[in-house]
């Protein structure tokens, strides 16, 4: 027997003011049917039948815009959704010289992370290389939503899933299977984007 109450696992969003971390829970919330958070508490629980698991999505309630998020908040965190803004540049500087440092003291190592690149929908007015480069020192997942227009917001979460039934000596390369591999080698792409991977391949790479 399953205890789902048991598989719960804590999911942190964190990332500069403005760049739509809100918006993407929102937008996930909305598709998905999520309770509203009660109030006085910070987190949503959704529990995910197909991968047996509960997350427990915690939100900033403005305090990031002041780099006010308590130890609380970072506490017991598997997963980290890093966000920024494709069209602000200084969002993604913080990514790297903030809110990675911060996380990374605040929590254990097994707290994994994901790079979402928001408003895919305007014109991006970034330095992709810093990105590549970002994924690769840490060995982050990166992925281009829209939460407005409601594109790869799912995926964040499938991946979060993925994460979260990994095994902790688990990476990119090691978890996916051959064909794959080959064929990031082959690319040398081990990243996740619409942009870096044809459409069609990132769809079957991104499946839980
Ligand atoms: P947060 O402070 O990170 O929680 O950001 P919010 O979710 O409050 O969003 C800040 C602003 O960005 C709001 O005006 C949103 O409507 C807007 N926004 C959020 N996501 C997107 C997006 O994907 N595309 C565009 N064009 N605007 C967005
Ligand atoms: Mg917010």
């Amino acid at each position: 027997m399953n205890y789902p109450f048991l598989n719960k696992h804590k999911i942190i969003f964190v990332g500069d003011s403005g760049v739509g971390k809100t918006s993407i829970l929102n937008t996930y919330s909305k598709k998905n049917k999520i309770p509203k958070a009660t109030l006085g508490t910070e987190f949503t629980e959704k529990y995910i039948t197909q991968h047996n698991l509960t997350i427990q999505i915690w939100d900033c309630a403005g305090q990031e815009r002041f780099r006010a998020l308590t130890k609380l908040y970072y506490r017991g965190a598997k997963v980290c959704i890093l966000v920024f803004d494709l069209t602000n540049t200084t969002s993604l500087d913080s990514i790297e010289n903030y809110w990675i440092p911060i996380v990374k003291k605040e929590t254990t190592e097994s707290c994994k992370f994901i790079l979402v690149g928001n408003k895919f929908d305007l014109t991006a007015n970034i330095d992709y290389s810093i990105i590549w480069n970002l994924c690769k020192t840490h060995n982050i997942k990166f992925i281009e939503t829209s939460a407005t227009k409601n594109l790869y917001i799912n995926n964040i979460f499938e991946n979060v899933c993925h994460l979260i039934n990994s095994k902790p000596t688990d990476d990119l390369e090691k978890n996916e299977n051959e064909t794959h591999n080959k064929q990031l080698q082959e690319s040398k792409v081990s990243l996740i984007t619409p942009i870096t991977l044809p459409e069609q391949f990132y769809n079957i790479y991104t499946q839980c």
